[in-house]
């Protein structure tokens, strides 16, 4: 069976297709620039053996339902394809950035689930409108094909009310939905699940502190393998500094724009979104590129750094307190499968108070594998497992549709 995965943004769509049976990627790429005058498009082959043959094309892409057409065009092509035609795909799975409180699991796209999704906009507008529009495409290219959504806030309904509710006037959450949610749900499980299954224990077993560092960076506290809190909240905004975000602020900071410095909402949204985080500090968000500024002197990337690390740092120490026991912290994703010298720093000093220690050697370890990195004396393990989101949103496609034909 071949799902394709699908992550729609505002001018862009990211794919990968992957045989089931096998569990292995067969190709994946990107439309970019989707609606200017210069798009590109990326397509990724992955042969049997693991050899990658990359070919970029430089098209004009005019909308995203062109984009995903030029994509199965790819797919399908007679001398580098991976299909025979667009029949060939069983399924589609969707990722869906917000879900809000009705959706706990992933599920068969209908017209229903379509207005649904269309409902939570106001909670997402800079993601579910594109990711909608993905779906609706995709139904139109692939008529007979099952689609399946799968919510970047599924896995963290398992929140409880005092860790979702804001100390705001209680109607708000009643009447308008403003709570926590939390995002890269399909991550944080598929990192729990890894765990899991390398320790040998069931996930119902394990307290563990998922800590994903991408672009966008995220933690969560799970206990007995369900997600008790996340540093995300209503938006993708809250928590952890990020590339671009700011993450946690004063909430006054915003009337200050305003007020001081004559700023619309617009723009505070945009500066707290585009230009803050890492980028509002040292003036990049590339994390590889801040570290080398940092080993060469640049107070700005140090300080960026320093600010990054302690706020990891921090929530692990609350998370830990929220736990009671902890069995194992996870480092994910770009910056934290890939940065020792961020999982250092962000493990410093807890070694005397929380027995949380990181042996320098195995730390400076790469490579695709998971791996442990805690020292002998830690009691805790702190393990590096590398995320795979897309394989995860595939596999979850695959048991909504088996459910699904078993009926
Ligand atoms: P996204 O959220 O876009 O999926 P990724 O998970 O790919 O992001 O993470 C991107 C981040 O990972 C970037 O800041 C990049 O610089 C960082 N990164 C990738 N490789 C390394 C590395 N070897 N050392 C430090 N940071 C890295």
């Amino acid at each position: 069976m071949k799902i394709l995965v699908i992550n729609t943004g505002s001018s862009s769509i990211k794919y990968k297709l992957f045989e089931m049976d096998s569990q292995r990627l067969l190709a994946s790429g990107m439309a970019e620039r989707i609606g200017e005058s210069q798009s590109v498009l990326t397509y990724k082959v992955i042969s049997e053996k693991n050899k990658e043959h990359v070919s970029e094309i430089n098209a004009t892409i005019h909308d995203h339902k062109h984009g995903l057409l030029r994509i199965v065009d790819l797919l399908a092509d007679k001398t580098s394809g991976v299909i025979a035609d667009k029949t060939d795909i069983s399924a589609i799975g969707h990722r869906v950035v917000h879900g809000g409180e009705q959706f706990k699991h992933p599920i068969l796209i209908d017209d229903t689930v379509i207005h649904a999704i269309r409902n939570h906009i106001p909670l997402a507008p800079l993601h579910n409108p594109s990711n909608l529009a993905g779906i609706e495409i995709a139904r139109s290219i692939f008529p007979d094909s099952a689609q399946v959504a799968v919510f970047d806030t599924a896995f963290h309904q398992t929140i409880p009310t005092k860790a979702f509710l804001y100390a705001i006037p209680y109607n708000l959450y009643e009447n308008k939905s403003i709570r926590r949610y939390g995002f890269h749900g399909t991550s944080h499980a598929n990192v729990v699940d890894k765990f899991s299954a390398y320790v040998g224990m069931q996930s119902s077993e394990l307290n563990l502190i998922t800590i994903h560092l991408g672009n966008g960076s995220s933690m969560a506290a799970i206990k007995n393998g369900q997600c008790v809190d996340t540093t995300m909240g209503m938006t993708p905004l809250e928590g952890l500094v990020m590339g671009t975000r700011s993450g946690d602020v004063d909430p006054s900071i915003p009337f200050f724009l305003s007020r001081h410095l004559k700023m619309n909402w617009n723009d505070v949204e945009t500066l707290l979104n585009k230009e803050s985080g890492l980028k509002g500090i040292c003036g990049t968000n590339d994390m590889r590129e801040i570290l080398q500024r940092r080993d060469a002197g640049d107070t700005l990337a140090d300080i960026a750094v320093e600010v990054y690390c302690y706020r990891v740092k921090k929530y692990i120490g609350a998370y830990y307190a929220v736990l009671g026991r902890l069995d194992g912290i996870i480092f994910t994703a770009g910056i934290g499968e890939n940065s020792p010298q961020i999982r250092e720093l962000s493990c410093s000093g807890l070694g005397a108070s929380m027995g949380i220690s990181i042996d320098s050697k195995k730390n400076e370890t790469h490579g695709n594998d998971i791996r442990e990195i805690q020292s002998e004396t830690s009691k805790i393990k702190i393990m590096v497992i590398p995320t795979d989101e897309e394989l995860a949103i595939a596999q979850e496609t695959k048991k909504i549709v088996d459910a699904f034909k078993s009926k």
